[in-house]
């Protein structure tokens, strides 16, 4: 068994409020559990705190995978109870950069004045990883990252097990540059990350007009969102990274008028916070 649990579903800034409630107010943070109890985390925004809280206190072992450094991915890391835990090892896998690696650039955010504690003072075992380097192994799982089309270095996940894959796309605009979206297979963003996986999970920020003022901001339509599921012959799409000024009514407003243009021949089901996914 695979289980996809979202904790966190919105962009760009936490969103609390009662006109969220239903989808969440909590930035970017996905859970992928197997089998054999390997525990993964994507993303490190704000709904990490209640995955961490959540954790059995069997778990010694937590592998947090980061698709870039935007805030909205990484808010949450200080408040994430593993990370305090001298009994628990905790990695950190986030994509390369040619100006600094990924240690500096964590430390940014985690060191005063910006976060009270030091990173070489979180009191885990941590250990970090610059992606992408090929494929890697987690336990049970098989990941595959590759570099996708956002601004600053940003990748995208494929994790998979015999039982099922899933491919983890928070902040991506494959319709940058390309004049009609979609273009061939080879040439669209992310297309091997994404193809042919059980469950993905892709930003949705825009509707058609917004995406219009916003080209190149690093995010897709909620249009480009299902063409590009329907590109990679996905079996399950789930859309999130909901704009934060969308409310819940404007977020079924918009996926119900997609879902009725695109006639998806997969299921979708828009991302809420809470939702489990259980795969194989
Ligand atoms: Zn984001
Ligand atoms: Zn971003």
């Amino acid at each position: 068994m695979m289980r996809v649990t979202l904790w966190g579903t919105r962009g760009s800034l936490a969103s609390p409020g009662t006109e969220t409630a239903r989808y969440g107010g909590n930035t970017s943070c996905v859970q992928v559990e197997g089998g054999n109890g390997t525990v993964l985390v994507l993303d490190a925004g704000t709904g990490i705190r209640r995955l961490g809280a959540s954790l059995p206190r069997t778990v010694h072992r937590v592998d947090i995978l980061l698709t870039h450094l935007h805030m909205d991915h990484i808010q949450g890391l200080g408040f994430f109870a593993p990370l305090h835990d001298p009994n628990t090892e905790v990695h950190v896998w986030g994509p390369a950069s040619t100006t600094a690696t990924l240690r500096t650039r964590l430390m940014r955010y985690l060191s005063p004045p910006l976060f009270p504690v030091h990173l070489r003072d979180l009191r885990c075992q941590l250990h970090l990883h610059e992606v992408p380097c090929g494929d890697f192994a987690v336990g049970e799982f098989r990941i595959a990252s590759a570099l996708v089309c956002h601004p600053g270095p940003t990748v995208a996940y494929r994790i998979a097990t015999p039982r099922g894959t899933v491919a983890y796309f928070p902040d991506h605009e494959p319709a940058l540059g390309v004049e009609e979206f979609p273009i061939s297979e080879q040439w669209t963003s992310g297309y091997a990350i994404a193809d042919g996986v059980d469950l993905l999970i892709h930003d949705a920020q825009y509707s058609r007009e917004e995406y219009d003022d916003h080209v190149g901001w690093g995010h897709s339509s909620v249009e480009h969102a299902f063409k590009f599921a329907a590109v990679a012959k996905v079996k399950h799409f789930v859309p999130f990274h909901h704009d934060p000024a969308h409310d819940d009514n404007q977020v079924d407003e918009l996926l119900a008028a997609a879902t009725t243009a695109a006639r998806p021949s997969f299921a979708v089901t828009p991302g809420a916070e809470g939702a489990t996914f259980d795969l194989g």
